[in-house]
């Protein structure tokens, strides 16, 4: 992986034009699949930067941005046959922030299409490879963010997390992601998918490179109406915590192996660990399904092939040509959630479904806030399971059940993280880091002090 530190460490004898161009071959290369567009402008950016005319605090740094976050002048398609050909004439807010900083935005990262999945299978453009094992898959639905960091494509990734999203390529691929407090970084020109639990954010190989990213993108902004008007400043502070573990949370034997291990190195820093149980997450999951989807059956309404993407030439009835727009724009996955949104949003069925799933949302809010009188940060193996091989989740509910330890978070609105703990069996698992809202600055100095004290050599071992 490409830090930071080591791509200004070279940028000081070498020219960045030169060091781009040569990530673009190997990118060009690559069997991963993690690019759905590059950038033409790359290499033009770059130039600025030999030129000194590019400065910022991510200047001359390659970064690249998840398919569902609006570029201008760039493809957006959100990994969907329906946004094919779409280019956007504005920038997102966190794009905006990118350039302004000086980054290079290096192209557009795959997912799964409009963010709906676990593996990157969904992908109208194929799946994502998994950098640490190419039969398998890099997680989602930011695989691609996930995977550039793990492949050496990028130096840094933006992402977007509705369930999970960030967490799940970061734990499948080794690096490090954040979604924050809800509300923290600006959701004008994401694209969505599930409005009220979704938020853009940073991925990278290590935490300090996370913090400078999420530095860059969180702050204000008045075009997202759920925007929480403050920025992010990271400050040092040693603290011994009371950290939770979540009961709940669980994970097959070799991930618990893991799990357990970074527990113990967590007490022999000085926190003290216990146990908590958090009674509502038994009804998370299907909460969480029965809101997601019915605020995608709403937001996917727009895609009619009249404003946007995938049209046709003929036109005989409306009701017809939105049919056909529709049937041949969005794989099969995303129609199955908008048949499962709209029924769940019917007449009849609305108190039994979206009411009854709204009700749970706040007993996790609760439960979540009952725990953090007791523990200053909660933890849990960020995913069930190590990455999955391509092809292994057949069946949608299987899919859907991976997420049990991702969602309550986004149902709660809080932040959380996602660090890499070390191997089991050949392939990375992640820890899950849990704080309150706006804690944002306790639990990266927590997963500083842990990635710092993770002994390489024993954590590492088996790769
Ligand atoms: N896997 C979850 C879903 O399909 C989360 C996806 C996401 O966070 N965008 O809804």
């Amino acid at each position: 992986m490409i830090s930071v530190t080591e791509w200004r460490e070279r940028l000081e004898s070498e020219r960045c034009s030169d060091m781009l161009s040569e990530l673009l071959e190997r990118i060009g290369e690559s069997k991963l699949n993690a690019y759905v567009t590059l950038s033409e402008d790359a290499i033009k950016t770059a130039e600025l930067y030999d030129r000194e005319e590019l400065k910022g605090k991510l200047a001359g740094i390659p970064v690249a941005v998840k398919d569902c976050i609006t570029t201008r002048d760039l493809k957006t398609t959100c990994s969907s046959r329906i946004l094919h050909n779409y280019i956007p004439p504005f920038d997102a807010h966190v794009v905006e922030r990118l350039r302004e900083e000086g980054a290079i935005i290096i192209g557009k990262t795959n997912m799964d299409e409009f963010a709906m999945g676990t593996t990157t299978e969904t992908s109208y453009f194929g799946v994502v490879r998994n950098p640490h094992d190419l039969e398998r898959v890099a997680g989602g639905s930011s695989g691609g963010s996930g995977a550039v960091i793990a492949g050496d494509e990028a130096v840094l990734s933006l992402g977007s997390d509705t369930g999970g999203s960030i967490r799940c390529p970061a734990s499948f691929c080794g690096v490090v992601g954040l979604k924050g407090t809800y509300g923290l970084v600006s959701r004008y020109g994401l694209i969505p998918y599930a409005n009220s639990l979704e938020q853009i954010g940073p991925m990278a190989s290590n935490v300090h490179d996370l913090i400078l990213l999420f530095e860059v993108v969180a702050g204000k902004d008045e075009r997202d109406s759920t925007n929480a008007g403050r920025g992010f400043r990271f400050e040092k502070k040693e603290k011994r915590l009371r950290v939770g573990i979540i009961k709940e949370m669980t994970a097959k034997d070799d991930v618990m192996t893991k799990f357990n291990e970074s527990v113990e190195l967590i007490e022999s820093l000085g926190h003290s660990a216990g146990e908590v149980s958090m009674k509502s997450f038994k009804y998370a999951l299907a909460a969480y399904y029965v809101i997601a989807m019915s605020e995608a059956s709403s937001n996917l309404a727009r895609y009619d092939g009249v404003r946007y993407g995938h049209a046709l030439d003929q036109l005989d009835s409306w009701t017809r040509y939105f049919s056909r727009v529709r049937a041949e724009g969005f794989g099969d996955e995303v129609k199955r959630r908008i048949m499962l949104g709209s029924y769940a949003l019917s007449a009849g069925y609305f108190g039994k479904y979206y009411l009854k799933a709204l009700k749970v949302r706040t007993l996790v809010k609760n439960d979540f806030q009952r725990a953090f009188k007791d523990y200053d940060v909660l933890i849990s193996p960020t995913m069930p399971s190590t990455a999955f091989r391509i092809g292994e989740l057949a069946d949608p509910l299987t899919m859907y059940k991976m997420d049990v330890n991702t969602v309550p978070i986004n149902l709660a609105g809080i932040p959380a993280l996602s660090l890499p703990i070390g191997f089991a069996n050949s392939l990375p698992v992640g820890l899950q880091v849990m704080g309150d809202y706006f804690s944002e600055n306790l639990i990266l100095n927590f997963a500083l002090e842990i990635e710092e004290n993770l002994d390489r050599g024993e954590a590492f071992k088996q790769i």
